[in-house]
C-alpha cells in the first residue's frame, strides 16, 4: 500500500554479503514491478561488488533508483589487494558508497582517518557518500553518544568543499541496533539527528543536511521513525534483502 508522498525521503538497501546477480535480477524484477517511481522518493541500493553491475544495468530506465558500492578504497589504484576503487565502481554504474558502516568499523577496524579519505575521494571524484556514525551500547549507557557522533563527523567530515556537501548523505546507525532487533526510539534517533545537523552546520553545511536512521528497522518501526521530521529516510540491511518485505517497506512512503 502507497500513502502520498509529503517530503523527500530516501530509503537505502544495504544487501551486505547476500545477492549474487542470479538473486540480484530476481529481486529487482519483482521489486520493480511492484514499486513505481515517486516524487521526491529516492531509492538506493547497496549490493555486493559482484552484483553492483547487475543492478546498475537492471535499473538504468529508473531515475529514482541509485546503485552504491558497500566500500570502497580512498586510492584511484594501485596493489591493494582484494580492494574495489572508486572508478572501478563508478565503471559499472555506481554513483555513490556507504562509508564508515558500522561492520567496516569494528570487524575490519576501520579509523575515523580512513573515513575522511573515502569521503574526500568520493566527493573529489563526484560521489555521493553515505556517511554512517553511531554509538556502541557501553557509550551509549556511559551517555556518550553526541560526543561519539561528533567526533566521527568532525573527523570525516573536516575541509569538505561547501559544492560538495550535496552529495553527503548521514546515517545515525547505533552499533548496539544494528541486525539485533532493537532500534533507537524514534524520539532518541531524532534528538540524534538535531546533533548531527548542529555539528554539520558547524562544519559548514549551509543547507538542511540529510540524515537516515538505520538499526533493525522493519514494518513494525518504520512508520513511526519517519513520522520525526527529524529523520529523512532509513537505511536498512536485513529487512532489505525481501523483494516483497523490501517493497512493503518502501511503499509506506511517509
Ligand atoms: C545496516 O546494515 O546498515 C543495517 C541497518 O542493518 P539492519 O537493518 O539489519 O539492522
Amino acid at each position: 500500500m502507497e500513502t502520498e508522498q509529503m517530503r523527500p525521503v530516501i530509503f537505502a538497501a544495504n544487501w551486505k554479503m547476500h545477492h549474487g546477480p542470479l538473486a540480484a535480477r530476481e529481486f529487482v524484477e519483482t521489486f520493480t514491478e511492484l514499486v513505481g517511481v515517486r516524487d521526491g522518493r529516492t531509492l538506493w541500493f547497496f549490493p555486493p561488488a559482484t552484483t553492483l553491475g547487475t543492478v546498475a544495468h537492471l535499473t538504468v530506465h529508473r531515475p529514482d533508483i541509485q546503485i552504491g558500492a558497500q566500500h570502497v578504497h580512498a586510492e584511484a589504484k594501485g596493489a591493494f589487494t582484494g580492494e574495489v576503487s572508486i572508478p572501478l565502481v563508478q565503471e559499472v554504474g555506481a554513483t555513490g558508497a556507504l562509508v564508515g558502516h558500522s561492520e567496516r568499523r569494528h570487524l575490519f577496524g576501520e579509523t575515523d582517518e580512513q573515513t575522511h579519505r573515502q569521503v574526500r575521494a568520493l566527493l573529489d571524484a563526484g560521489m555521493t557518500a553515505m556517511l554512517c556514525v553511531g554509538e556502541l551500547l557501553a557509550e551509549r549507557e556511559a551517555g556518550r553518544t553526541a560526543e561519539v557522533v561528533r567526533r566521527q563527523l568532525t573527523a570525516a567530515l573536516s575541509g569538505i568543499e561547501a559544492l560538495a556537501w550535496d552529495r553527503l548523505i548521514i546515517a545515525y546507525e547505533p552499533v548496539w541496533a544494528i541486525g539485533t532487533g532493537r532500534n533507537a526510539t524514534p524520539a532518541d534517533a531524532a534528538e540524534v539527528h538535531r546533533e548531527i545537523r548542529t555539528v554539520c552546520a558547524a562544519l559548514g553545511r549551509v543547507d538542511r543536511q540529510p540524515v537516515l536512521y538505520g538499526g533493525s528497522v522493519n514494518a513494525a518501526c518504520i512508520l513511526a521513525l519517519l513520522a520525526e521530521s527529524e529523520i529523512d529516510g532509513v537505511l536498512v540491511g536485513g529487512a532489505s534483502l525481501d523483494a516483497d518485505g523490501w517493497a512493503g517497506l518502501v511503499g509506506f512512503g511517509a
